[in-house]
């Protein structure tokens, strides 16, 4: 990201009358704390905006200020499209089917394909909400109490609560000077990374019941029928692999979820620096390197077989060359 970049974003902002931001499918807590964050930055500098979210908010994030704006459709026209936290435009989901290629992509994910016509990628920031609070004085954006909220949830989720291991003491600060603007660190982290519904307590039970290792590999599978027979109401994995990837003999952690009788999502999440991203390459996603994750077409137990084969070949490979 340099300040050209940053120059031209400013322009733009200042002569758009209509501005329409989103963010990625399933999202999460950096994906909607940069939407609302933006979005309602934009909105008190009397900037007419439209957020929009292919999958709207999950239960876990209802409670973050102006959520109940957050579209899961759109129309008309907007004389600026931004992208937030999404490294392949695809992941935004049929929602900007209609405005592609946007305008502006503003993320950290090391996969960046630099999709838009301006495009502010900084990997070494912890969560795009980490960019926003940096670039909004530059902007001429106000962080308001409100603004705080969602941006420190997106600062909160992508390090899962301040423990991934690129926080710095910056990193420190920038979220007390949005405590210091009104967030409330103590509700928003607990709602964000500690209550789960029941329901979720639920899905993670039949996570766990399914639980596997194998070398330093450890993985689980929740399949649509496990969903279904729990009642649990997303599409995502209620983040049961942050608890995964905390087992003490999990180098790699990977969960299966399905999505559809021939769609699986994969996440893996790795310790002790390998680039788990790699991995997610290979199968069309992408990610961080201790995080990472791909939506996979095909008979969900042949696509559990190739990865936990092919993550074992990289594992394996990792470890030679660590030990060289
Ligand atoms: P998760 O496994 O929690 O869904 O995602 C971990 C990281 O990988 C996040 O930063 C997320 O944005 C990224 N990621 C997850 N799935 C995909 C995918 O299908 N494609 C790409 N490009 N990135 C993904
Ligand atoms: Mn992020």
């Amino acid at each position: 990201m340099n300040n050209d970049t940053l120059t031209v974003l400013a322009e733009r902002l200042k002569l758009a009358s209509r501005v329409l931001v989103v963010s990625h499918i399933r999202p999460d807590g950096d994906a909607i704390g940069s939407l609302l964050g933006l979005g309602l930055a934009l909105e008190a500098a009397g900037i007419d905006v439209e957020m929009a979210l292919n999958d709207g908010i999950p239960h876990s994030f209802n409670h973050l200020p102006g959520v109940e704006k957050v579209r899961k459709r759109v129309d008309g026209s907007f004389d600026l499209v931004v992208v937030l936290d999404c490294s392949d435009p695809q992941r935004v989901g049929g929602v900007l089917d209609r405005y592609s290629p946007p305008d502006v992509n503003i993320d950290h994910h090391v996969s960046n394909l630099q999709y838009a016509k301006l495009n502010l990628v900084d990997t070494e920031a912890v969560a795009t909400a980490e960019i926003l609070a940096r670039i909004f004085p530059t902007l001429g954006l106000t962080i308001t109490k409100e603004v705080a909220a969602g941006l420190l949830t997106g600062l909160i989720t992508d390090t899962i609560g301040f423990r991934t291991a690129n926080v710095t003491p910056d990193v420190l600060r920038l979220a007390a000077s949005l405590m210091e603007v009104g967030a409330d660190l103590h509700t928003l982290y607990n709602r964000a990374l500690v209550e789960k519904s029941f329901l979720a307590s639920r899905y993670w039970g039949a996570g766990l019941a399914n639980l596997q290792k194998n070398e330093g590999i450890v993985w689980t599978a929740l399949s649509l029928e496990d969903r279904e027979r729990v009642g649990y109401p997303g599409r995502d994995d209620a983040d049961l692999i942050n608890f995964l990837s905390a087992i003490e003999e999990a180098q790699i952690a990977i969960i299966f979820v399905q999505q559809s009788p021939d769609c699986v999502k994969v996440s893996w999440r790795s310790q002790g620096g390998i680039d788990v991203s790699k991995l997610a390459e290979q199968y069309g996603g992408g990610g961080h390197a201790a995080a990472a994750g791909a939506e996979i077409h095909g008979c969900p137990y042949e696509i559990q077989e190739q990865v936990l084969f092919a993550t074992k070949h990289f594992l394996e490979n990792e470890q030679g060359k660590q030990s060289e």
